[in-house]
């Protein structure tokens, strides 16, 4: 289970959206760097229009949807990489996720200081924050290197295998030098194997955050943006920016009303950071959203509902959303197979977002 922490420098508004993720409306959070110090979890239900139609086509009693997982991580400052303030800590918990939200703040209000000389640069910050994650693995990396060399002198040691590794993580090395963060590249399939065996922090995918006023989320622009949208660009090309306002998600919790909230697309784009797509089972009791990994077999599919599942698989009845979209209720099966659109797919069918399966398994 793939999972996602919220992290950011102090007073950007990160827990101000977390509770607002959370639904908790216990206070405000302390207006004052490092209020977060333990990592906080929190599901967030994966938005889905898809499990909507699917629960009301099969009759379903209810539905079930899919988690994000999101961590609050205690915040950093310039400089963690070496251990000041909460660094070592808050290095140790990002290590954990697999992508990172990375909260930026573009509002201006006199009330609120900015640890950073009090003057709101959402590009410096940027830089700072991408500054230290590069440094901690440069740091990872070094280490790295001097243990593969050992292993070089070890008698019976594989030679080849160990020099793909030195060269890949000599590479990683350059590229952390140069400024760029290693998902910046392309690597090939066995690189990849090396870079994930190391856990490097900008080897992550990165959503941005940009914490914006009530205003400028409702015209979605701010006057920072082309300067950050030109920033990424240069270092952080294949990331996502979204731009959102912790304080007016907090109003629309307050409120109930959750038709404005950004919620729904930062989660979708963290999905779509992680190659996450969704499939679905339905029947009368439940209809149900379920994730894997795109390119997902469909037995490993049918593993996520049940691990035994994945090693009894023999052939799965597939329903393509395209095809259901427009269906009413009730189901009609037997409309749908003398028309071609349930498909029978083997061990080798590739799992396709929306589908609905239903697995047979032997025993
Ligand atoms: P954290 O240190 O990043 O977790 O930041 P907090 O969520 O504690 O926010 C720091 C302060 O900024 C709090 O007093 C919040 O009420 C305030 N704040 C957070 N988001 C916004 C916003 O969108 N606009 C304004 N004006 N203040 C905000």
């Amino acid at each position: 289970n793939l999972s996602s922490g919220l992290v950011g420098l102090a007073n950007v508004g990160k827990s101000t959206f977390f509770q607002a993720i959370t639904k908790s409306t216990l206070g405000n959070p302390a207006n004052y760097p490092f209020a977060t110090i333990e990592p906080e979890k929190s599901l967030v239900v994966v938005p889905s229009i898809k499990l909507d139609h699917y629960q009301k086509l099969f009759g379903s009693e209810k539905k079930l949807s899919s988690n994000l997982t999101i961590w609050d991580i205690a915040g950093l400052t310039r400089n963690a990489s070496s251990g000041a303030g909460l660094g070592n800590k808050f290095l140790a918990d990002i290590r954990q996720v697999d992508g990172i939200f990375q909260v930026v703040r573009g509002f201006r209000d006199d009330e609120i200081v900015h640890i950073e000389d009090n003057k709101v640069d959402p590009v410096r910050d940027l830089m700072i924050v991408n500054d230290e994650l590069i440094l901690k693995d440069l740091e990872f990396i070094e280490v790295g290197i001097e243990k593969v060399n050992k292993l070089f002198k070890r008698p019976n040691a594989n030679k080849a295998e160990i020099e793909l590794e030195l060269k890949t993580l000599e590479k990683i090395q350059d590229l952390l030098y140069d400024g760029q963060k290693v998902i910046n590249e392309p690597w090939s399939a066995e690189e990849i194997d090396i870079i994930n065996s190391y856990n490097l922090l900008t080897a992550k995918p990165t959503v941005y955050l940009l914490n914006v006023n009530e205003e400028d989320y409702k015209s979605q622009s701010n006057e920072f943006l082309s300067q950050i949208q030109e920033w990424m660009e240069e270092n952080s090309p294949q990331d996502e920016l979204v731009i959102f306002s912790a304080q007016y998600e907090t109003k629309l919790n307050e409120s109930g009303n959750s038709e404005d909230s950004a919620i729904p697309r930062i989660v979708e784009r963290m999905r779509d950071a992680l190659h996450l797509i969704s499939f679905y089972t339905c029947g009368p009791k439940e209809a149900r959203q379920w994730t894997v990994r795109v390119g997902s077999t469909a037995p490993e599919a049918a593993g996520v509902i049940h691990t035994d599942l994945q090693k009894t698989f023999i052939s799965a009845l597939v329903y393509k959303w395209d095809d259901l979209k427009s269906e009413k209720a009730p189901f009609n099966e037997a409309g749908l197979k003398s028309s071609g659109k349930q498909h029978r797919h083997g061990k080798k069918y590739a799992v396709e977002d929306g589908d609905v399966l239903l697995v047979k398994a032997a025993g």
